[in-house]
């Protein structure tokens, strides 16, 4: 088994919260971001993950929320100068190496992902290392180094059609830094593929015994889970996808109740597609009442409505993503792989 940092709830307690609001508060900040954002020539680009009035706030200022992909491909398309994304380290990263010459602000730089931390570019450029004759994809959920080590990027939601592709070259790979992921792209594929053993700290958290306790309950419920779930929970759900493909199928589905396996900031997005429907979050490790079991990536909940002004009005050191120039090229090219794979899938699937 290769090398990761595995987390535990200690960490928690010392990540920074954006502090609590009240209404006139929250208005006196969003009323300030409309301005700072038309002043900086600057747009929002927000993650499902984030808080909600962070992505209306978004939508209502011509910005975008979605999942990693689509926030890479809005950001890369849009006009404005400056990108101020909501969401966590590397997706900032990824907007910057998109797009080198825009200006890429996040709220705190030091909103990370477990995925990205466990998978350092050392071990991981070793492990690549000693497996030669394989072909190296990482997900978006990794940072500018690990990118550059890379052949492909992928996100979720184009995980398994890109490994088929792979697999039907006869290709074998190594997959980072997901185990879940990575298991259950193997399970949909068969192809040959070496895993990085991460995790992400929220979906490893899911139960598969107090889910189906929960199913028990609402016997008529579908079960939405995310990719990044346990092998065991993914055999509960009755769909399984990226962010994206969760709101489509909890749109296109003809239950009434869904119980939806991820991070509870998606109910934004999907109440809004489905607005009739009633939706319960799968249950996590809750029985131990610490803060590790909520459904929520204590990363992403660092970017507040106040940590965006901050971010608009300070800019620097504290709050732009920088990524050297050489790194960046390196980085560019399986992240150009992936989007172009990605509209060619789409345009397939048309
Ligand atoms: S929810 Fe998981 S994968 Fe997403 S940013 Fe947080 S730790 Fe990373």
């Amino acid at each position: 088994m290769n090398q990761y940092i595995d987390f535990n709830s200690t960490i928690y307690p010392f990540l920074s919260k954006p502090a609590l609001l009240g209404k006139d508060e929250k208005n006196h900040y969003r009323e300030k971001i409309k301005r700072l954002l038309k002043q900086q020539d600057a747009v929002m680009v927000a993650h499902y993950y984030t808080d909600p009035e962070i992505q209306a706030l978004a939508e209502e200022t011509g910005g975008c929320v979605a999942d990693s992909l689509e926030m890479a491909r809005f950001g890369n398309n849009h006009p404005a100068s400056t990108l101020l994304v909501a969401g966590v380290r590397f997706m900032g990263e990824t907007a910057k190496i998109l797009n080198p010459e825009k200006r890429v602000l996040m709220p705190t730089l030091e909103a990370e992902c477990s995925l990205d931390l466990g998978c350092p570019e050392k071990e991981f450029t070793k492990f690549c290392d000693d497996n030669p004759d394989r072909t190296v994809v990482v997900y978006a959920n990794t940072s500018a180094a690990v990118k550059a080590r890379a052949d492909w990027v992928v996100t979720s939601s184009i995980a398994v059609e890109l490994i088929d592709y792979l697999d039907s070259q006869r290709q074998k790979i190594i997959w980072a830094p997901d185990r879940h992921l990575g298991n259950y792209v193997r399970k949909q594929t068969g192809a040959d593929i070496l895993c990085w053993q991460g995790a992400c700290i929220v979906h490893d958290e899911f139960k598969t015994q107090a889910l189906m306790r929960m199913q028990g309950l609402h016997p008529d419920a579908a079960v939405l889970v995310h990719p990044e779930s346990p092998q065991a929970v993914i055999d509960l759900a009755d769909t399984v996808g990226s962010t994206s493909q969760l709101i489509k199928a909890a749109q296109s589905l003809p239950h009434q109740k869904l119980i939806v396996a991820t991070d509870k900031g998606i109910f934004y997005k999907m109440q809004q597609a489905c607005p009739g429907k009633q939706l319960f979050e799968a249950p996590t490790a809750g029985e131990g009442a610490s803060c590790r079991s909520c459904a929520h990536c204590p990363w992403m909940a660092m970017n507040g409505l106040q940590t965006i002004v901050h971010g608009l009005e300070r800019g620097g050191v504290q709050h732009e993503i920088l990524v050297k120039e050489e790194l960046r090229e390196k980085a560019l090219i399986p992240l150009n792989r992936m989007l172009d794979f990605a509209t060619q899938l789409k345009w397939e699937n048309k």
